[in-house]
Parts: structure tokens; C-alpha cells; sequence
């Protein structure tokens, strides 16, 4: 499209305010930026002939813009014009003479609203004036501008007549139609000519006739006028809402100097003021979705004007868009909401000239932090994928799901984020077109949970020790889990390494508390174990010596708090323990807080006492007795403020029969669609150089979601051929909040019998099994069975990089999975590692398999792209996306036709039952590949940047056949030999690189 219009003078076009007044020459400075490299992209500019032009105004359609400009010789005052934006053509609307105004395109595209003083018996005079005014190069009186004979008018374009609207003395003029055509809003200062002024009126008027202006609303024929302003200060510019309801507006303050967005009913009630900024701010405009404004404001300098967003709801700080130099106002949305107009004098002449660019909404909903409008497009997107892709399994029907979720503008999936909303939405959209029916809360596809959205501390912490201050994040800081909140003044007991260890294979009970009584006072343990035991040792120790579980200890033996020391022969990276904002642990009852070797050297020389020497004679791993650290007291206040997000699961229902069957119990078949946005919450393994950048997640996990899709796909076309004989409903789930920690199928699993009321329960629990059955899986109690409501969970996890081998995961958790799934692969013909681990998998069965039900889960295998950036879409094996697929629906299809549910009955074999539990407190950043099938030793498929192996020389590819000593034969025993190392302590590693035999040496770092 190319508009040629021609050069404006320096002034901005007069809007629906007295823009003439304000100098543009005027400009300072600016500070700080916008967004417009975010918001806008394409920006080019339309230019306009004549003297001034603006008030571009778009038809419904989108084709035509009217607007209004100088450009009759015999006539200074603006008149309207409508061009065709796809011909350039230009038509002229007003008649010609007398001063025209403000124009809008009625929703029919047939007629024009706009003010005119067409009427006026001086108009010619005026104009004659106008003219030698100009030549005279005098300032013509502001006053002006508001002339009293402004009427509004309609003309018919079929025909060409107008129709005279309104008939008041006053300044009638800033009209628009709502949407459907019906009503017209407009401002006019007709009381100043109708009713008694008062004295302040009176003078207000007569410096500016504006200050008498509110806004009015009319039919469209102009009958049944009403008023819905009425404050001193002129009220002008609104604007209808898309969807008709409100009205925006801005209201000047009495001296005219300040102005604020409003928006207010039609009626006039419930008026929300949307900015508070003290600057001049006019011009809002709502965007067509209804959920936020643009308007412009001076916030930045008395000439400098820069386009912002508001929130529809007046919620959240106003976002600037714009930062580029001059003038930048009289902002327009194209009724497809998709491109932005508005005034600049951004241009080398710095004259001000109408622009348009191309509006990324998304990015104004992440900055607004709106929900991400369900677009037509990403329901289209769903919809196009679901009619084009066949019921069979194609690699290319694969592609097309992973292309949409891996997308850079869906921002990596993170969990809460618009890109989850417009992910899920794709999801359900796509589910709902083959004929799933929501299986969500309040009858929709969606599951919405709450999950911690990080922790950070408040200014409240405070510790002091012996009547001293301590300096919080230097001397001591509270850990994530501590509880919130003051702890009196109270005594100090040291009690070692504040360990717990039932005797067991003949070794004896070790108990840091033994005769030691700390109720009603502080505990001061060290951190980690004791540094000089036997690796056999310190892996009994691992798992007692989080500082999590030693805090419980310490809370159930009666201690007020939790003080932890690292000590000095410990060779951690810091001495304070990492206040974690990500934690997502519950907290525990106590106080819990790190302090300095310096500090707690301090309270032991007080109460005569050494800290290394206590330490020291602890490190071999004898016991100790702890004593109480005489004249100490610690008193501490504790504040972190949890913040709570939401995140949402797709959950779809595929009923056996015509009902819902509320008496078999379901299969479900679920995969996370969520991932880690710009890696910034923690879990991206980017290199230093990669950081921030979207991570897409292609094999993690839009390869799971796709397969899943393709599933769900299949299934569907079966039972509408009537091929599936299935005795059981489906439910198909897309999770969120995986990566985070298992949030949503862990909610989904928490909230199952309030979703399906109907489900079957279990016969009358007996207290006592839960509880075993709780204990044994490292769970909590309030986990309930849900045995009889789900006869099986599917789960695809990183389905998307097939080599040699797929493996399954859970084949443990029920006695006949094993042949079931040989005997299902028979068509397919993959590769299979079919592995009996079916409890603790770091991916949602957990939920499920925690609940006695049996699981599979689909894995291809870890990779050196693993929670990088680096995870796209071209590095996918589809064809294996498509047999994986296929083999999960031909299981799916055995469980729904089954009369009965798999038996579930946990045997996950030797190797499982020595898996350490314990967080892991050495660290060496290696990244196991689970798929490496028959080799004798952990094949690693990368190592993470920068961690302790990269840095000893190990690469991906290596086979780990030794460590620190021990042989290494499986994921087990290195888990297990890793547990034994010593943080700060080199060990040799030896790897198998192809035919040779490497020998290295790592030091392993400490976590944190
Ligand atoms: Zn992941």
C-alpha cells in the first residue's frame, strides 16, 4: 500500500483535545525505554498531502481509513476524507465549507459521522479570516477551536446527503458509533449554554470554553440524548469498548494542565480510572480484544509524548510502548488488533506524520501480564492440524504439533505464562475437534492448580545473637523452608551434625542428640556429614543429612530453631546456604537459618568452646555428645514472602458409551506440555552464552504432547468406526508445572475424586495399609489410593530423539506389563529397554504410581540438548515420534478393550531397592543416556557446561566404568558411588572413549 501524503507543519494533528497547545518543539530528554522493538515491528510510514492531517480512524473492515486534513486552498479548516487503504483512492466527505472535525465510519461502511459547522452563516466569513490570519502570521485564540456551532452529521455515501444529529448551542463534535451502530458517544459543552453557571463555571468557561465539556451519548438518528459526565474539567475523546458495553475517555484536570484515562458504563456508572500518572494522558483507545488501552501520555517531558498500554481493568502499572524520539500519540488499533496506528514525529523533518507498524499483542499481554488471548489463531492452528493430519501415525502429523508448541512466540512453555495458556489451548482445541469432551473444572478442558511461583525475603529478617546484630546475607540468612515469623531470644545447643541413623547390618545406631535436651532452644548443627568417613559411610549418611531432615528432627525433638554452620573443614562453596527462591518445599515449623564460620566461632569462644575442634573430632564419624553453647542466646525473625502462580492442565474425555462411565476405572494417557521459558526458574542446563534465550522444548516435551495428540487421534477414529470396543472411558491430559516439580498431575492426581465425584472409591480404606503403603513410597499419607478409579497411567516424556532403543519405565509397577508390552510391539517392531523403575521417575507417573496405579512411561533418552535452548524441533527422529505413538495406542487400545484393569504390584527388582533416595549432595554435572541399552558401565549422553567432569576432560559419549574406586556397571552404582564421594575431593574417574580407556581426575562441587 502506498499512501503519499505530503508534508505536515510542526504541529500534531488536533485530536479529540486541544493537542494545538501543546509545544512539540519542547522536547527533553527521555529516560528509560519502551518496548517498542517488543511491541512493534514493520513500522512505515503514511504520509498525508496537505497542510495537517490526522485522526485517522479504520473502518470496521479494516479498508478504509477516514481522517481529516487541510488541503482545500479556499478553505483553511480541516475537512474529512475517506481513503481506501488497498487503491489509495481519496474521497472527499465534508462539503467543503465551514470547519469539520472528528470522523467515524459507521460499522455498515455506509456512512460517515463527523462535526461540522456546515451550517453556520459565518462559516465563509470565518474562513476569510482564518486566511488573512494566517497570512498575517498572527496567533489565532485558541478558543477557537470550539466552536459553538459544531453540529454532527451523518452523511450517507450511497447517496451523498447528510443528516444533521444534534441541534444544541455548544460545541458538539469527538463522535463515534458503538460497535453494533446502534448509539453514538460524543462530547459537548451544551450546559454552559442550557443551565445557570456557577461563578467558577462562569470563569473557567471563559478562559476555556472546554472545561463545560462532557461526554454525552445519542441514538444513532440522534434521539434520546443522555449525559454521563458531569464534572468541571472537560471529559472528551471516548471511545466504545469492542464489545459495546464501556466507554474510554480522558478527564483534564479544572486547570486543563493534567489529564487521566477512564473508562465508565454506558450508562455512565462504575467509573474505573485506569492511570495515575499526574502528566498529560489522552487519547485511550481500547484494543479490539477488550482487555487493554493504548493512549498517550507526557509522563516523560512536557513535549515528549510516548504511546502506553493499560490494563482494561486499570490493574498493573501502565506499559510504555514507545521510545523512539519526538511525538508519539493519537494511537489506533486496526480492528484486527493486529496493527497499531497512531501520529510521529519520528520522521527527519521531525513533522508529524501518521504511521502504522505491526502489534504483537501476545508480548503486550506478557508485559501486562494479561492472559494470553485464546487467539483464533492458535484454535485455527489445532483445527488445520486436526483436519490434515490422518488418523494413522505420520511423522509429519508429529511435525506439525511440535512445530506449533515449540514455536519461539509460545516463549519455552513456562508454566503460568501466556505461552502455557495459548499451549493448552491448542491442545484442547485440537482434542475437542476429534470429539473429546471436557473432562476440566466448570465443564471446560482446563485444570487450573496453584504451584509456588518463587520465594524472596522480606525486609523483616532480623538475628541477633548475644545482644549483636547480625547483617543479613553476610553473617546469616534464612533458609527456604525456615518457618516465617519471630523466635524469642532463647539458648543455643550444639548437637554435631544433627543426624539420626537407626542401626542397621551391624552398624550402630549413630544420634547426634543422644542425652541431649534441646526443647524450648535454638539447635546448632553442621551442615553436610562428617568429612573424614569412608565413602560406605557417608553413603549411609547421605540421606540423613539434608539440612531439610535435620530441621524436622530438630522440630520433633522440641528445638525453637535451626541454626547451621558449615564449619571449617568443610569444603562447600559457601558458607551461608543458598536462600533458594525457587523452592518449592513446604515449610517446616521451626525457625531455620544459616550463619558464618566467623559467627558461630564467635558464640563457641563465648561459651569457651572451639568450632574446629568439635568439628574435627566428629569428622571421623565417632559420636560426641552435643552441649549447650553457654551464654548464647539467639533470637531471630524470619520473613519470606511465597508467592503462589497459576498453571492450568488440558484434561479430555473419551466416554466408552454415550455417558461418562462411572463405574470401570478410566485409562489415562498423559504428557507434560509445559517447559522452561528462558531458563530463568532454574532447571536450564544453557551454557553461559545461551542464557535467557527461549527454550523451546521440542524433545522436552512437545515430542510427548504430539505423540500423545496422535494417540488421542487414532483412538478417536476407531471408536467412531466403530473398531473399539472399549470398556472403559479415556481421559487424555496435557500437564503444566512438570518441570517446576510434577505440580499439575500431582494437583490433578490431589483433586481427582472433586473433578469425578462419580469415580469409583476404594472399598473402605483401611488407615493402617495407607499409611504402609504411603511410608514405602516416600509419600504422605493424605495420598489416597486411586486404584479403583484409574485402571492404568500412559505417560510420554521425551519422546522425540528415537536411537537405537525406547525405553519404557514401569514395567515394574505391574506383574503382566512386561508381555503386554513385548507382545503390543509385535506391528511396531522397536528396539525396547524395558526397565522394571517405576516409583520416584522424575516425571508425572510419579503422581500416579505414588497412588497404586500402574504405570508406563515412554522415554528416548537423555541428551547434551537437554534443557538447552539447543532442544528443537529439526533435531527430532518423527518417523520414531510416529512408532512410539503407535505402540503407546496399541497398548492404550488393549487397556481400554480389557475387561480388567492391570493388576498393580510394585517389583522394581535389586538394582532399584539400592537407589539412593537421597538428594545427592556431590555434584559433577554429568547427564546419563538412559537408552545406552546393554553397555557395561553409564554411557553418558553430555556433560553440563562448566560442571566438575566437563572440566576434568569427560565428554558425552563416554562410558563411565569407574569411580572414585568403584566399578561402575549401571545408572545405580554410579548414583551410588556418587552418593559416597566427598565434595572438594579429587577422585580419578575412568570412562571408556570408543576402543581406549580413559583415565581422569574430577572434583566434585557441591550443589550449592
Ligand atoms: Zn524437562
Amino acid at each position: 500500500m502506498a499512501l503519499v501524503w505530503g508534508q505536515d507543519d510542526s504541529t500534531v494533528p488536533k485530536d479529540r483535545v486541544s493537542a494545538e497547545t501543546i509545544d512539540l518543539t519542547a522536547n527533553e530528554p527521555d529516560e528509560g525505554v519502551g518496548n517498542e522493538s517488543t511491541l512493534l515491528s514493520k513500522t512505515r510510514q503514511l504520509t498525508f498531502e496537505g497542510r495537517r492531517a490526522g485522526e485517522g480512524y479504520f473502518s470496521a473492515d479494516g479498508l478504509r481509513m477516514v481522517f481529516q486534513s487541510e488541503r482545500d486552498a479556499a478553505n483553511p479548516f480541516y475537512q474529512i476524507y475517506v481513503t481506501d487503504l488497498e487503491t489509495g483512492d481519496i474521497e472527499q466527505v465534508s462539503p467543503g465549507h465551514g470547519k469539520t472535525t472528528c470522523a467515524w465510519i459507521h460499522p455498515t461502511g455506509n456512512r460517515v459521522l463527523f462535526a461540522s459547522t456546515q451550517d453556520d452563516p459565518e462559516a465563509s466569513n470565518k474562513q476569510k479570516a482564518e486566511i488573512e490570519l494566517r497570512e498575517s502570521g498572527k496567533q489565532r485564540r485558541y478558543a477557537w477551536d470550539y466552536d459553538n456551532q459544531y453540529e454532527l452529521y451523518a452523511k450517507e455515501l450511497s447517496d451523498g446527503t447528510f443528516r444533521r444529529l444534534t441541534h444544541a448551542e455548544g460545541y458538539d463534535a469527538e463522535g463515534s458509533y458503538s460497535p453494533d451502530g446502534n448509539l453514538i458517544a460524543f462530547a459537548s459543552n451544551r450546559n454552559a449554554f442550557t443551565r445557570q453557571l456557577s461563578e467558577r463555571e462562569k470563569e473557567l468557561f471563559e478562559i476555556d470554553p472546554a472545561s463545560m465539556i462532557d461526554i454525552f451519548v445519542m441514538n444513532a438518528d440522534g434521539s434520546n440524548v443522555r449525559q454521563l459526565t458531569d464534572v468541571v474539567g472537560y471529559d472528551g475523546g471516548p471511545f466504545f469498548s469492542p464489545d459495546g458495553t464501556r466507554i474510554c475517555w480522558r478527564r483534564f484536570a479544572e486547570n486543563g494542565a493534567t489529564a487521566e484515562v477512564y473508562s465508565m458504563d454506558i450508562n455512565g456508572g462504575d467509573v474505573k480510572r485506569l492511570t495515575n500518572i499526574g502528566a498529560m494522558s489522552w487519547a485511550p483507545y481500547y484494543h479490539p480484544s477488550g482487555d487493554y488501552l493504548i493512549f498517550t501520555t507526557n509522563k516523560h517531558g512536557f513535549g515528549n509524548f510516548e504511546l502506553y498500554l493499560v490494563r482494561a481493568d486499570g490493574k498493573e502499572e501502565p506499559v510504555r510502548v514507545t521510545d523512539t524520539d519526538g511525538f508519539d500519540g493519537l494511537p489506533v488499533f486496526l480492528p484486527d488488533g493486529k496493527r497499531l496506528s497512531w501520529t510521529s514525529t519520528r520522521t527527519a523533518s521531525k513533522q508529524s506524520q501518521i504511521f502504522m507498524a505491526d502489534w504483537d499483542d501476545a508480548a503486550a499481554r506478557q508485559l501486562l501480564n494479561l492472559d494470553l488471548n485464546i487467539t483464533d489463531e492458535d484454535k485455527s492452528a489445532a483445527l488445520a492440524a486436526a483436519e490434515s493430519s490422518d488418523p494413522g501415525f505420520l511423522p509429519t502429523d508429529s511435525m506439525r504439533h511440535v512445530d506449533f508448541l515449540a514455536r519461539p512466540d509460545l516463549g519455552g512453555r513456562l508454566t503460568g505464562t501466556a505461552g502455557e495458556k495459548r499451549a493448552t489451548a491448542y491442545v484442547a482445541a485440537y482434542l475437542e475437534s476429534l470429539g473429546f469432551e471436557p473432562a476440566g473444572e466448570n465443564g471446560t478442558f482446563f485444570h487450573s492448580f496453584d504451584f509456588p511461583a518463587g520465594s524472596t525475603l522480606t525486609n523483616a529478617n532480623q538475628m541477633t545473637v548475644s545482644g549483636s546484630k547480625l547483617e543479613l546475607n553476610k553473617d546469616w540468612q534464612p533458609l527456604a523452608f525456615s518457618k516465617e515469623g519471630e523466635t524469642d531470644q532463647t539458648g543455643i545447643v550444639f548437637a554435631g551434625y544433627g543426624m539420626q541413623i537407626p542401626a542397621s547390618d551391624g552398624t550402630p545406631e549413630y544420634d547426634s542428640y543422644v542425652h541431649l535436651a534441646v526443647g524450648g532452644q535454638w539447635v546448632m548443627v553442621l551442615r553436610d556429614m562428617p568429612q573424614d568417613i569412608t565413602a560406605e559411610q557417608r553413603q549411609k549418611m547421605a540421606r540423613y543429612s539434608s539440612p531439610r531432615r535435620k530441621a524436622s528432627i530438630a522440630r520433633d525433638l522440641g528445638a525453637k530453631g535451626i541454626i547451621f554452620v558449615t564449619g571449617p573443614t568443610s569444603k562447600v562453596k559457601n558458607q551461608l546456604i543458598r536462600f533458594d527462591q525457587a523452592a518449592s518445599q513446604a515449610s517446616v515449623s521451626i525457625s531455620a537459618v544459616s550463619i558464618t564460620n566467623a559467627v558461630a566461632e564467635e558464640i563457641f569462644r563465648a561459651a569457651e568452646q572451639d568450632l574446629a575442634k568439635s568439628q574435627k573430632q566428629l569428622d571421623d564419624g565417632s559420636l560426641h555428645l552435643g552441649f549447650p553453647l553457654q551464654n548464647a542466646k539467639a533470637s531471630a525473625t524470619v520473613g519470606i514472602e511465597r508467592k503462589r502462580g497459576e498453571g492450568r492442565n488440558v484434561v479430555a474425555r473419551m466416554n466408552a458409551g454415550k455417558q461418562p462411565n462411572n463405574v470401570a476405572p478410566v485409562l489415562i494417557l498423559g504428557a507434560h506440555i509445559d517447559h522452561l521459558g528462558t531458563g530463568g526458574g532454574g532447571g536450564s542446563l544453557a551454557k553461559d552464552d545461551e542464557r535467557g534465550q527461549v527454550h523451546v522444548g521440542a524433545d522436552d516435551n512437545a515430542s510427548g504432547v504430539a505423540a500423545m495428540l496422535e494417540i488421542a487421534q487414532y483412538l478417536a477414529a476407531e471408536k467412531k468406526a466403530g473398531r473399539l470396543k472399549s470398556k472403559r472411558d479415556l481421559l487424555v491430559a496435557a500437564w503444566s508445572g512438570e518441570e517446576l516439580g510434577l505440580f499439575g498431575s500431582q494437583a490433578f492426581a490431589d483433586d481427582f475424586y472433586q473433578l469425578y465425584p462419580d469415580a469409583p472409591r476404594p472399598p473402605k480404606t483401611d488407615e493402617k495399609s495407607v499409611d504402609a503403603v504411603a511410608h514405602a513410597h516416600g509419600t504422605t499419607t493424605d495420598a489416597t489410593p486411586l486404584t479403583t478409579a484409574i485402571a492404568a497411567y500412559m505417560n510420554l516424556d521425551m519422546v522425540g530423539r528415537l536411537r537405537e532403543k525406547l525405553v519404557i519405565q514401569g514395567i515394574g509397577s505391574s506383574p503382566g506389563f512386561a508381555s503386554e508390552v513385548q507382545r503390543r510391539n509385535l506391528p511396531v517392531g522397536l528396539e525396547l529397554t524395558l526397565d522394571k523403575t517405576s516409583t520416584r521417575l522424575p516425571t508425572d507417573a510419579s503422581a500416579f504410581v505414588s497412588r497404586d496405579v500402574p504405570i508406563l512411561s515412554a522415554f528416548t533418552g537423555a541428551h547434551e540438548d537437554y534443557h538447552t535452548p539447543r532442544d528443537t524441533p529439526d533435531k527430532l527422529n518423527y518417523e520414531g515420534v510416529a512408532d512410539i505413538a503407535r505402540l503407546f495406542a496399541l497398548i492404550g487400545r488393549g487397556f481400554l478393550t480389557g475387561s480388567e484393569a492391570p493388576e498393580f504390584k510394585l517389583e522394581e527388582g535389586e538394582a532399584q531397592k539400592d537407589a539412593p533416595r537421597a538428594r545427592l549432595t556431590a555434584y559433577l554435572g554429568t547427564i546419563p543416556d538412559y537408552v545406552a541399552g546393554d553397555v557395561k558401565g553409564l554411557k553418558l549422553s553430555g556433560v553440563a557446561a562448566d560442571g566438575p567432569a566437563a572440566k576434568a576432560g569427560v565428554r558425552g559419549g563416554d562410558i563411565i566404568v569407574q569411580l572414585a574406586g568403584r566399578k561402575i556397571e549401571d545408572i545405580y552404582d554410579y548414583t551410588y558411588a556418587i552418593e559416597a564421594l566427598k565434595i572438594g575431593e579429587e577422585v580419578r574417574i575412568v570412562v571408556q572413549r570408543g576402543a581406549k580407556t580413559v583415565t581422569m581426575k574430577v572434583t566434585p562441587s557441591s550443589r550449592d
